[in-house]
């Protein structure tokens, strides 16, 4: 089923061969479409594959939609782009000067991921400024036939923007919602560098004064019982980051903090899910990833390990 409503569907990029990772939201009416989050280079092919399945081609995508620049989300604009050079980019201002120029976040990004770096993501190239729509929040979009309302959401990011359609009751909201994958543990998804949770916790007031019908998350899919949604991932949220405080206060190194945080959240997990349902969550989310950028907001703040 990847019907959302009229005219909003989408499609599971399949990443690395793995179901309900990663999705990409279309909007489409007869006056052209519009991807929220294309995702990863090196799930082009699916996209394409995904967009035929709907009778769509990329010369009829018109504007492409970020809700942030993190590999996952944005790494195949600049090569749709480049392919199709009518598509329009709409990016938060602190992002748009990364999606022109990458370098610097593909150089943090291969400290992260090291050599998995191509397999993971593939390509990030460049999109030309003259394609790139540079948002601050609280304007209005125009795409695939529908109008959004934009709002800044960090947290997550601290360039990551968010799109209600109040027509369809429909936010669609990349990471600041947090990860649910069939129904599963609401996980907060926490990478370095720009994890805040002050900002976060606005965020998603933010989402919930929208009053959506029904959000749509990155990994993975539609949400509809939006209240309990949004209070279970702060919930989570505060819960997870008192974990990796903890970790902090251990002696050790970082890989053991790291490692004790993982076996803590998968702890916390089971209670909920088997483990075929958890085994997707460290493909949408690695561990490892969450408490390095928990860590990194908790020694911002002063707290020592
Ligand atoms: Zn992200």
């Amino acid at each position: 089923m990847t019907v959302l409503s009229h005219g909003f569907s989408w499609i599971d990029l399949q990443f690395l061969g793995r179901r309900h990772a990663i999705a990409t939201a279309i909007v489409h009416s007869a006056a052209g479409a519009a991807l929220v989050d294309p995702g990863p280079t090196s799930c082009l092919e699916t996209l394409e594959l995904g967009l035929h399945g709907h009778g769509l081609r990329f010369a009829d995508v018109r504007k492409i939609l970020l809700t942030h620049i993190h590999l996952d989300h944005a790494g195949a604009a600049g090569t749709i782009v480049r392919a199709h050079p009518h598509i329009q980019v709409f990016v938060h201002e602190r992002g748009a000067t990364h999606m022109a120029e990458p370098q610097k976040l593909i150089d943090s990004a291969r400290r992260l991921y090291g050599d998995d770096m191509d397999r993971l993501w593939g390509e990030f190239a460049p999109v030309p400024r003259e394609n790139l729509i540079a948002l601050v929040g609280g304007e209005e979009v125009e795409a695939g036939g529908r109008r959004f309302e934009v709002a800044y959401t960090p947290g997550h990011a601290s360039h990551h923007v968010s799109y209600f359609d109040r027509a369809s009751g429909l936010a669609l909201v990349g990471d600041t919602a947090g990860v649910c994958i069939d129904g599963g543990y609401v996980l907060p998804p926490t990478p370095p560098p720009d994890i805040d949770l002050e900002a976060w916790r606005i965020s998603l007031d933010r989402i919930e004064a929208w009053s959506p019908d029904s959000l749509f998350l990155t990994h993975f899919g539609p949400v509809s019982s939006v209240r309990p949604h949004l209070q279970t991932l702060q919930h989570n949220l505060e819960h997870t980051a008192d974990i990796v405080r903890r970790t902090l206060a251990e002696p050790g190194t970082d890989d053991e903090r790291s490692r004790a945080f993982a076996e803590a959240l998968r702890h916390e997990m089971r209670k909920q899910m088997n483990d075929t349902q958890m085994a997707a969550y460290p493909v949408a989310a690695p561990f490892e990833m969450l408490w390095l950028g928990l860590a990194r907001y908790w020694r911002k703040k002063g707290v020592s390990g």
